[in-house]
């Protein structure tokens, strides 16, 4: 294990860009905005020696032509423009950033060509706006077939694999997930949780994999109650997983 830190940087209203260090080189995940990464680099004296984009969304490409220097990697999803990329990436192709190999994911449903990034030795999974934490992405250009099948990949990793998703959007995420099961205790108890971390301004991520399939609905459509939950809101949506998880992303649009 090389990389030794993995922490949040907060960018616009509620961004996370990741920010890897290994000694004094640093990674960064997501840079939709320069200003705090380079404030964060200075303040500690840390060189960047790699980038990486999950997807082509301004809020996590909007900083990489300010932060891209010669010698710097920018990997990112071969499917999408991507500013200045140097390397186009995609499913099965695995890189070294600090020491540490991370394999690439194609996840699409968010994006047509979003990619996610594991790293098996240090249980991390970087995955933009794929999963969040109980929750998922909008499907702004895949169909809910794509987009589960790309959840059900990320849930198939070991149950202990943080998930550094890209947005603090879990409060709300929450709030649609127990009017989906509201009889489900180990929701209760992360609403909890979590409400208690926002109140202090603490980050709630990363969570784990085997926290989201306990109370992420968008990976519970196998699970009766959802599947109910699903056909109340929508005739038909029990019929099968696509129509399921279809039902619950266009419930969750509408729900506030
Ligand atoms: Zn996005
Ligand atoms: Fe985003």
């Amino acid at each position: 294990m090389n990389t030794s830190t993995i922490e949040p940087i907060p960018a616009f209203a509620d961004n996370y860009i990741w920010l890897l260090t290994q000694g004094k080189r640093a990674a960064v995940v997501d840079p939709g905005d320069p200003a705090p990464v380079l404030d964060a680099l200075r303040a500690r004296h840390l060189q960047l020696a790699a980038i990486l984009v999950t997807h082509h969304h301004g809020d996590h490409v909007g900083g990489v032509s300010a932060l891209a220097a010669p010698g710097v990697p920018v990997y990112g999803p071969a499917g999408e423009d991507i500013p200045c990329r140097t390397h186009a990436l995609v499913e099965g192709d695995a890189i070294d950033v600090l020491g540490t190999r991370f394999t690439v994911l194609d996840v699409p449903g968010h994006t047509r060509g979003h990619i996610a990034y594991y790293a098996a030795e240090l249980d991390a999974l970087f995955c933009g706006d794929t999963l969040f934490a109980a929750g998922c992405g909008r499907l702004f250009e895949g169909t809910p077939a794509q987009m589960l099948a790309s959840l059900t990949k990320l849930a198939a990793l070991p149950p202990a694999t943080r998930v550094y998703c890209a947005h603090e959007y879990t409060l709300a995420n929450l709030h649609f997930a127990r009017a989906v099961e509201p009889d489900n205790a180990a929701l209760a108890a992360r609403s909890e949780r979590c409400a208690a971390l926002r109140a202090r301004g603490t980050p709630t991520v990363p969570s784990t994999l085997a926290e989201e399939r306990k109370t992420n609905p968008f990976l519970r459509g196998e699970v009766a109650a959802v599947r109910a939950a699903a056909e109340r809101i929508d005739a038909g949506a029990a019929a099968s997983p696509v129509a399921t998880f279809a039902a619950l992303r266009a419930w969750k649009n509408r729900f506030s």
